[in-house]
């Protein structure tokens, strides 16, 4: 008979996954919490997180003990209260509550992501890595990533048997006596785990090594609704959150195909063309902007303000990337100045003047106007608010040191 064990603890949760209540007797007080000769507390592990819950000492259940978090130490199974736990509970008989509708919800969440993870397997042949279980939604990171048809096939399928209510099973067995059919079907890796193994089972359609808690029947996972795939990343939300996430998506998929005038089967194809039109019109203007910024930094350079021997260019082109606006430049003359407004809006000096650095100009453009900036002597630059102002004080600078 295989022990339902962690250290000292029984495992009750193994048991029966299905008890709210219990009672324990305090093993041992530790800094971090507490350790008892039996616990329903499931301690986090497997992608599971731990239960939640109260614990109080019999015949006192005006003062509870709040536990916030179970967990496995070289200590046994520790439960973390939310103050740090009094010695006086050593050896007493406590009674336990978990927060059902917490550890409810990981079950059904738990089971879901086993049944996904099989049906991925058996569509697309491709293993789960890990997976973060959480009551409200189920992330699975997958080996490589899926094809979206492959995975549309394992969704719908995962909700087919979902309401098909297939049985749940958990059994622990000697790894030496493990029947060979299970063996070879059998998701997980069987040689990084000890003599005991736990297997969870979806009659018919998976058998994994799991520790964690499992709901009886897949039909009280509720349904599955896919909140998003990314690469090797699947997200699902699952029960009455899914409900909830599947009529707000129902509704909004009505309302852009409205918004198109096109039936809610279109509504991709369209979003798909108006978003290649999008790209092509960004292309445009990029091309557009860069032949008029050309011809702006030209007329420029061909009507300097000349002052000594020594040319000053003063521009705002907020509307430009700072990149662009440097590029339409190409090579700067000799004995030249630029001072222009960027995108940002950014101050932008260059300079070509040995004597007058870009650098030196910005630094006092800073000290004057309390903005941030920096740069080196051909090329500085500084955040500012108003652009034609921003132009004005640097002017005044340049002026002064010409
Ligand atoms: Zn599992």
């Amino acid at each position: 008979m295989p022990s339902l064990k962690e250290k000292k603890t029984d495992l009750l949760f193994w048991k029966n996954a299905y008890l709210k209540e219990f009672t324990a007797k305090v093993i041992a007080v530790l800094e971090k919490g507490i350790v008892l000769d039996q616990t329903l507390f499931y301690p986090r592990g497997g992608g599971q997180p731990s239960d939640k819950g109260w614990l109080w000492i019999e015949g006192d259940k005006e003062h509870k003990f709040k536990v916030v978090s179970v967990i496995k130490t070289k200590e046994g199974i520790v439960h973390q209260l939310a103050n740090s736990p009094p010695q006086k509970l050593k050896d007493k008989q406590v009674l336990g509550t978990i927060d059902w509708n917490r550890r409810y919800a990981l079950m059904r969440a738990h089971s879901s992501q086993h049944l996904f993870s099989a049906m991925i397997v058996k569509f697309a042949g491709i293993e789960t890595q890990k997976a973060d279980i959480r009551e409200k939604e189920v992330k699975i990171h997958l080996e490589q990533s899926i094809p979206e048809e492959v995975l549309q096939k394992a969704f719908i399928e995962t909700n087919k048997v979902i309401q098909s209510n297939k049985t749940i099973t958990a059994n622990h067995f000697s790894v030496a006596t493990l029947p060979i059919d299970i063996e070879k079907k059998l998701r997980g890796d069987l040689e990084t785990k000890g003599k005991e193994v736990r297997i969870v089972s979806i009659t018919g359609i998976d058998q994994s090594l799991c520790g964690g808690i499992h709901c009886k029947t897949t039909g009280e996972i509720g349904f599955i609704f896919l909140s998003d795939f990314k690469g090797e990343t699947i997200a699902y939300s699952l029960g009455s959150f899914a409900i909830n996430d599947f009529a707000q998506a129902n509704i909004d998929l009505i309302a852009c195909a409205k918004m198109l005038a096109a039936q809610p089967t279109e509504v991709r194809s369209r979003i798909k063309t108006l978003v290649e039109e999008r790209d092509e019109l960004e292309r445009e203007k990029r091309e557009i902007s860069q032949i008029g910024l050309t011809c702006l930094i030209q007329r420029l350079k061909e009507a300097p303000i000349k002052k000594d021997r020594v040319r000053i260019f003063t521009e705002n082109f907020e509307f430009a990337e700072r990149e662009y606006v440097l590029k339409s430049l190409g090579g700067l003359p000799d004995n030249s100045l630029f001072v222009f407004v960027v995108k940002g809006p950014l101050l932008l000096v260059l300079s070509t003047i040995p004597e007058l650095s870009a650098k030196e100009l910005i630094n006092e453009f800073i000290e004057e106007t309390g903005t941030k900036g920096g740069g080196s002597p051909k090329i500085a630059q500084a955040a500012v608010e108003e652009p034609n102002r921003a132009i004005k004080v640097i002017t005044k600078i340049i002026e002064k040191r010409l």
